[in-house]
């Protein structure tokens, strides 16, 4: 799938024909099934000679002109969109891996997306290796025999951790490996896997795509016509499909999504920079300051930093605590990538479950905080860190 127009031309207009009926937004085909013309033409249906729709978990008008604007953001061959963001990792998973195979992950994977292969695909046989990718010399020596799939995010969540798309795709395939990205932090605006010599792209949609944190939803995008098969014969019979009306949502929130995420990143760099300077912040991981680990390497592979922050408090758990509770204006939640701002801390919260080894691992320091930036005005995100910092 691919169009010659800009980013957000495609993203408002798609790529598909225009409705027939008129629509100027596509509608919503809020229906189960579809009806044949006749016995004949039901039987081309099933045999895939005709592209008429049998069933919605199967296809549907509403989903599909949905999948096929994402993956032409993507450059991606076609979407398969899902109930989630972790039934687009299962989607993936279940495609790749059974009994005996092994996987190469993010040691900063999102918590579901690794606690799954630690805890569920072990009872299937499947092994798990979770490094630090930004290091290409640890996913090299993680590399067996039996590993068929690299899977990555980039930033990573929560520490944003950059990984070099390029260096792991060439390694990876030299040993016949399949490379998948979680693209969710960036979202198709920002960063292109595909581009880079992934071969598969996902992304929970509930959070950039959507931007509205009002709906849950996932996409996976194979950049070959064969993975799409596979990956879209897991997604039918498992039983992930998206639903019409999420659909609809989904793709009215995408079509904001570069003017969402410019206004997004332009204050994500300014509060960076604000607290970089604060007394109680030890440190501050934007990939937009100089300071990032990854900088250069984040210049080459995204388009730009993005809208996610983590910093650490210098008084540690207790400081993360207090600034939860005296926040006005940001809000405490979960989740990222909507039009307001959420703060949350890791270590009390998303990841307070970990043992404190795998919170050392996974970079979840006891201060650290994270902020999904959102488009209001930029002052008044400070004002609110600012009073709130006060009281840590
Ligand atoms: C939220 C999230 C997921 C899971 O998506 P859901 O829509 O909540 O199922 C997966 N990966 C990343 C990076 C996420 O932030």
């Amino acid at each position: 799938m691919t169009s010659k127009k800009g980013f957000s031309s495609t993203s408002v207009h798609g790529v598909g024909e225009r409705d027939k009926m008129g629509s100027v937004v596509t509608p919503i085909y809020q229906t189960s099934t579809f009806f044949f013309e006749s016995a004949e033409d039901g039987a081309r249906c099933f045999a895939g000679e005709s592209d008429g729709y049998i069933y919605t978990r199967l296809g549907n008008p509403t989903i599909d002109e949905f999948e096929a604007t994402v993956a032409a953001l993507e450059h991606g061959f076609n979407g398969i969109a899902t109930s989630s963001g972790m039934a687009a990792v299962n989607t993936v998973y279940l495609t790749y891996l059974g009994q005996g195979d092994h996987v190469v992950c993010h040691n900063a994977l999102y918590g579901p997306s690794r606690g799954i292969l630690e805890t569920a695909y072990p009872r299937f046989g499947v092994e798990s290796t979770f490094v630090d990718t930004t290091d290409l010399k640890n996913v090299e020596q993680a590399i067996r025999p039996t590993t068929r799939l690299i899977f990555l995010e980039t930033p990573a969540n929560p520490t944003i951790g950059i990984c070099d798309l390029n260096a792991i795709s060439e390694l990876a395939h030299r040993y016949g490996i399949k490379v998948c990205v979680d693209n969710t932090f960036c979202s198709p605006y920002l960063q292109n896997p595909l581009d880079l010599g992934a071969d598969i792209v996902l992304h929970s949609l509930t959070k950039f795509i959507n931007g509205h944190a009002d709906i849950v939803g996932g996409i996976v995008v194979p950049k070959s016509q064969e993975d799409y098969k596979k990956l879209n014969y897991t997604m039918t019979n498992f039983g992930f499909n998206m639903d019409p009306h999420q659909a609809f949502l989904a793709r009215r929130g995408l079509k904001t999504l570069g003017i969402r995420i410019d206004r997004a990143q332009q204050n994500a760099m300014k509060v960076a920079e604000y607290l970089e300077s604060h007394a109680k912040v030890a440190w501050v991981k934007y990939p937009g300051l100089p300071s990032h680990p990854q900088f250069e390497l984040g210049k080459r592979q995204m388009r730009g930093p993005g809208a996610m922050i983590s910093f650490e408090l210098k008084e540690g758990y207790e400081a993360g605590r207090k600034l939860m509770n005296h926040v006005k204006f940001c809000v405490l939640a979960v989740s990222l990538g909507g039009i307001e701002t959420l703060i949350q801390h890791p270590a009390s919260m998303t990841h307070s479950k970990l043992s404190k080894e795998a919170k050392e691992v996974g970079g979840i320091t006891q201060g650290l905080v994270r902020l999904s930036i959102g488009i209001e005005e930029a002052e008044d995100i400070i004002g609110d860190l600012e009073q709130a910092l006060e009281k840590a």
